[in-house]
């Protein structure tokens, strides 16, 4: 099955083949604004340059609190706040190169501090509000962070570390009204007399920018380095895969405590000076189509775990919202299951443009662009200006249908810059000569299009047949029984593996004998007679990442009764 997009609108990549085969990244720069010198500021391509191209008093943030109160601010707004904060930061002893980390929730300060740190060419260090103090300690920690901006709320998850946190200078606390801690300042005081003067530390375009660690579903969560030359790619990724055009109102729902969130969230949006709607509430089907309702959201970047819940709570609750506001949608983050794009076409009459990237990568580099047919369950193909492979151990370039590593040719702009102290896991990506190694499996077709296998570690080997734990899992999501699954191979001593799947059912649908046979006769009808899980259990949730990813490596560890290694980024039961 093949989707194409209806939507009446011309895209902003409008020729794949034509673009592929000609664009070079110096093509990318010139709607980038850089220094005399070639030196370049990430915050100031975000925010500052628009403030002379007429968006002065166009809205660049709508911000919608918890409990649904609307504020907004004008791209001078965000800049003039964001001069103010970075001078005070500098009056601080804030210099460049320091970490300054952002722990809040989706509020406005999370934004303007964000554009503040990298207007000093200081580094900015996001981190998710759900984390516990265990994950804070290990971060904060790790890259010797010196100020951190919170909020009265999550400030309570310091006390219990601050003692460990030899390097933080300053505790910056956005609306307190609890007892200080110790080294606490008031983020309303700091800025109440600082000067809003242009704050624009001009810098190399390998120069930090932020560092942001990944999300924990293959281990202990690396420390990614990325830079503000990165800038050019978060510009052109979002205008050919997110399609942005001057009157959209964008909404990102993935917190800039990940990749997602700060690239897509924030500077590559706004590079583009697009109106970004933030929302601080969870998640919750009916608030969220109110919300796209309310803002007429028209474009929509999410990611599969929270389509897959709104597939469960149903096509009703579509109903009663119009959503017609909406005219193209992504989504990244995991494999998209086919099922999840069929209900999107149900739901939405529109398809899901699954995309892929990592930390590590910086930017969007494989895509279903709107331009081109989907085919679903497939990543799509590259970006233009990106080289994209599936190769063998040693490197080799393998013909279509093998599976094999997917790895990218260096020299893409948003390529990570290092690992955070840590020269040798940096070089780990390298190890295939002339490459960029992933982690991950994948299959190309005779048209190009990538296909997602699973993470090298997951693919199981069953009886000599290598399956990718994706395919499983979405065979099952295409039972009506089944809301999520997880899939696993099992050690045995006959076949190597035998794949086993945790599964969690619909609301109202209970486990019987009789329902786990037909999930098995389900799978192999949909793949083969050795793709099914001869072991299938049923849980009330899946262990996942706080970023929302499924764990395969806990539910095996649990499986197996093998030790769990690094949990901090396992979300609250
Ligand atoms: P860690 O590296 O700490 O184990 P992580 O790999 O989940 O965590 P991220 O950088 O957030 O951290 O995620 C990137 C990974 O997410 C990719 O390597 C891939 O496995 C998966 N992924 C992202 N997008 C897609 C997609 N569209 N299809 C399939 N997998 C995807
Ligand atoms: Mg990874």
């Amino acid at each position: 099955m093949q989707i194409i997009r209806k939507s009446g609108i011309e895209p902003n990549l409008e020729n794949y083949e034509g673009s592929y085969a000609t664009f070079d990244w110096l093509h990318g720069n010139k709607e980038i604004d850089y220094f005399a010198d070639g030196k370049i500021n990430a915050a100031f391509n975000a925010i500052d340059r628009h403030l002379h191209k007429g968006r002065a008093n166009k809205v660049a943030l709508y911000a919608v609190s918890d409990n649904g109160h609307l504020e907004k601010f004008t791209f001078q707004e965000i800049a003039t706040a964001a001069n103010r904060l970075a001078n005070a930061l500098k009056k601080l002893g804030v210099k460049k190169s320091d970490r300054v980390f952002v722990f809040l929730p989706r509020i406005a300060e999370l934004y303007i501090s964000t554009i503040a740190i990298a207007k000093l060419g200081a580094i900015v260090g996001p981190l998710f509000s759900a984390f516990g103090p265990d994950a804070l300690r290990d971060r904060l920690i790790d890259s010797e962070a010196k100020v951190i901006i919170t909020n009265d709320v999550l400030k309570q998850k310091l006390i219990e570390i601050q003692g460990q946190l030899v390097d933080l200078d300053h505790i910056v606390v956005v609306n307190s009204k609890t007892s200080p801690l110790a080294g606490e300042i008031s983020y309303e005081e700091l800025v109440k007399d600082a000067p809003s003067d242009p704050v624009c530390e001009a810098v190399s375009v390998d120069h930090p920018l932020y560092l942001l660690y990944t999300s924990g579903t293959t281990g202990k969560p690396k420390g990614v380095v990325h830079a503000h030359g990165d800038i050019v790619g978060h510009h052109m990724s979002a205008k050919w895969v997110l399609d942005l055009k001057e009157d959209d109102m964008y909404w990102c729902t993935a917190d800039p405590g990940w990749v997602t969130g700060t690239v897509y969230g924030i500077f590559a949006p706004w590079s583009n000076g697009i109106s970004v709607v933030c929302y601080e509430g969870r998640f919750s089907a009916h608030d969220w189509y109110a919300l796209i309702d309310k803002l007429k959201v028209t474009v929509w970047y999410t990611a599969p775990t929270a389509l897959r819940m709104l597939m469960k709570a149903g096509i009703q609750a579509v109903n009663d919202f119009k959503l017609d506001s909406l005219r193209h949608i992504a989504s990244v983050g995991e494999p998209l299951n086919p099922e999840v794009i069929r209900w999107g076409m149900e739901a939405f009459g529109l398809p899901i443009h699954d995309n892929w990237w990592q930390t590590e990568t910086g930017m969007q580099l494989i895509a279903n662009l709107p331009c081109l047919p989907i085919k679903p369950g497939s990543m799509g193909k590259p970006l233009p200006g990106i080289h994209a492979s599936v190769v063998d151990d040693n490197g080799v370039e393998l013909a279509a249908h093998q599976l094999g590593r997917l790895v990218v040719k260096p020299g893409w702009p948003t390529m990570l810059k290092g690992i955070w102290r840590n020269e040798e896991k940096f070089q780990e990506y390298f190890k295939i000569p002339g490459w960029y190694t992933s982690g991950d499996n994948a299959w190309k077709d005779e048209d190009g299009y990538f296909w997602f296998v699973g993470r090298a570690d997951d693919v199981i080997n069953t009886s000599g047949h290598r399956v990718g734990p994706f395919e499983v899992e979405s065979a099952l999501l295409e039972h009506p029984a089944v809301a999520e699954a997880g899939v696993i191979g099992k050690p045995d001593s006959e076949r190597g593996e035998i794949i086993k799947a945790f599964v969690v059912l619909k609301n109202n649908v209970s486990s019987s004998e009789k329902l786990l046979e037909e999930l098995k006769i389900h799978t192999k009808n949909k793949l083969a007679a050795h793709a099914y899980p001869k072991e299938i259990e049923i849980r009330t949730s899946l262990p996942k990442t706080r970023s929302g990813k499924i764990m395969r490596r806990l539910l095996k560890a649990w499986e197996l009764g093998l030790p769990t290694g690094d949990i901090s980024a396992l979300e609250d039961e």
